[in-house]
């Protein structure tokens, strides 16, 4: 199955956009791995996410802001031969990106940050009260390494 890597940045950005919701791998306090996934919004190589202000997740973004991210997209299950089970295989575009959790905690961006984020998914902007800032936090991740591939197209 063709495996190749994407260099071309636009490329790579799409597959971002295209990707529903991002995975955060980050190290627990236990120094353990620690995975979730995120509803996001993307503008300029950088990441954003909402959140609440508690939790674990919370802790660890405190304490240890170094986080790895995955995207991907257009997946496709094909075959070569039905009733050969190894001939089976996925088509997929994928990205991962390395960088640094970064809280936003002026009122203004973090309004600007949540109409990047719904923007993504349902095409508007919207105005909001400012309960439904404060109690949000909002984080984001500048792409420092950024790396594509794509599998069977
Ligand atoms: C499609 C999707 C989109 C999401 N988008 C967002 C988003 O934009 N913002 C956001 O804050 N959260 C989002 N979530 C939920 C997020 O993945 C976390 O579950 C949530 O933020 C709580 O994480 P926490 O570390 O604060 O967990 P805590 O509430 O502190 O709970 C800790 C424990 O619960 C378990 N746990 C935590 N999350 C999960 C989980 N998802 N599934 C199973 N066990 C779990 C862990 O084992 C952990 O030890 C999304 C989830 C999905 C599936």
């Amino acid at each position: 199955m063709k495996n190749s890597t994407i260099k071309d940045i636009k490329k790579i950005n799409e597959i971002i956009n295209r990707s529903d919701i991002c995975h955060i791998g980050m190290i627990d306090l236990e120094g353990l791995p620690y995975v979730l996934p995120f509803n996001f919004g993307f503008k300029n190589n950088t990441i954003y996410i909402h959140t609440s202000r508690e939790g674990k997740k919370a802790d660890i973004f405190d304490k240890k802001p170094y986080v790895c991210l995955t995207f991907s997209t257009d997946y496709e299950l094909f075959h070569r031969h039905e009733h050969v089970a190894c001939s089976y295989g996925w088509r997929y575009r994928s990205v991962i990106g390395y960088g640094k959790i970064i809280p936003i905690e002026d009122f203004e961006d973090k309004k600007e940050v949540m109409n990047i984020i719904m923007k993504k998914y349902t095409d508007k902007e919207f105005d909001y009260n400012p309960p439904s800032i404060n109690n949000v936090a909002i984080f984001k991740i500048e792409l420092d390494k950024i790396e594509g591939r794509e599998s069977g197209y």
